[in-house]
């Protein structure tokens, strides 16, 4: 995997799409569906989330192996370091490179709101932390890896980060994790194109020069939408919020919701977005409409860096 930055207007469009492991047999069916429908629009990527403390570890590997056994697809696979020694992600590290993973999204996960006060004793901190060990597993198992290097991105925060003291603070930490190896970066959810815009701009300033992919997700739903803003602490933009509230039914809050996020992944595009990465929900309906509708599903639609993917993979 890789991305680069776009060197022309004309560079292609680098798309990735973000699927979560499925919770039972039925949701697998639904999901095998979905991974069909998008592999047909020859992704760069797809990402697999992993739970914070590694809840799902089991199901989020058999997903990626999967993936690299069964489809074209090329796996990001999600790592999340909160709670966790360096010795217990090393195995894990090396548990996914040796089912041929090499691309993983490194990052703290969310702290448990109910765990204890202090962090278990020699787990990492942050993302930082993971980055460089990720680094370290790799150069021990360099001659084993063959060709290229491990793809790692990193989350970036268009809103600030709840736990973050200011929008300053989150572009030093992002530099902070290009220092420490990362290749690039994907957005948090946003609803506000200037915000893309606005974190683009302060990190380029501050020495940031990875791309930056903006993380959208298809805002087809009021709950959706509210339970978002739950989940990522960033407060939902209340035109949207209302507009999808007098929706009549569902139909009419999908319309006015894909026609938002449309809008939205224009708007970032606009700004010299190198991508976009959709977070699909296990869905491939909406998101599908949505890139239609940004006239991003040409056929034979040309890769970013397939053929330093396809080397790392070789
Ligand atoms: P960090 O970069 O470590 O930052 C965490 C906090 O610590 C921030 O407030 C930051 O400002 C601060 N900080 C970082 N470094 C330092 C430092 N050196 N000194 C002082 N303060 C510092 N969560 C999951 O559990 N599973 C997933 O699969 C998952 N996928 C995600 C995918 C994307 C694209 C994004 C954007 C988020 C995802 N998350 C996932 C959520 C993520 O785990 C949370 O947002 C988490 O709270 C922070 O993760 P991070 O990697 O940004 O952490």
């Amino acid at each position: 995997i890789q991305v680069s930055a776009p060197a022309s207007q004309s560079a292609p469009i680098a798309l990735s799409y973000e699927l979560f492991p499925p919770k039972n047999a039925a949701a697998e069916a639904t999901l095998w569906q979905t991974i069909r429908e998008l592999e047909s629009t020859n992704p760069d990527y797809v990402s697999v989330t992993y739970g914070a403390n590694g809840s799902n570890r089991n199901t989020a590997v058999e997903l990626l192996n999967r993936l690299l056994t069964e489809t074209s697809l090329r796996p990001l696979a999600h790592l999340t370091c909160v709670g966790n020694t360096a010795d217990e992600l090393a195995e894990i590290i090396s548990e996914l490179l040796d089912h041929g993973v090499r691309g993983i999204l490194a990052l703290r996960g969310d702290l448990p709101q109910d765990g204890p006060a202090e962090p278990r004793a020699g787990s990492l901190a942050y993302a930082q932390d993971l980055i460089e060990l990720i680094r370290r597993v790799e150069q021990r198992r360099s001659a084993l890896l063959c060709a290229g290097k491990v793809a790692i991105g990193v989350a970036a925060y268009p809103a600030r980060h709840p736990e973050s003291p200011s929008i300053e603070h989150d572009v030093e930490v992002l530099l902070a994790k290009q220092r420490s190896g990362a290749d690039f970066a994907i957005t948090q959810v946003f609803f506000h194109a200037d915000q893309y815009r606005d974190l683009v701009s302060r990190a380029r300033r501050a020495g940031v020069s990875i791309p930056i992919i903006p993380g959208v997700m298809p805002l087809t739903s009021l709950r959706r939408v509210q339970r978002l803003g739950d989940l990522t602490g960033v407060e939902p933009c209340p035109k949207l919020l209302d507009s999808l509230g007098r929706a009549d039914d569902a139909a009419q809050s999908r319309r006015v919701g894909v026609k938002a996020t449309v809008d939205l992944a224009r708007a970032a595009l606009d700004a010299g977005a190198p991508g976009i990465h959709l977070y699909t929900f296990n869905e491939h309906a909406a998101a599908l409409e949505v890139l239609n509708k940004l006239e991003l599903l040409r056929p034979g639609r040309p890769q970013l860096g397939s053929r330093s993917a396809a080397s790392a993979l070789a």
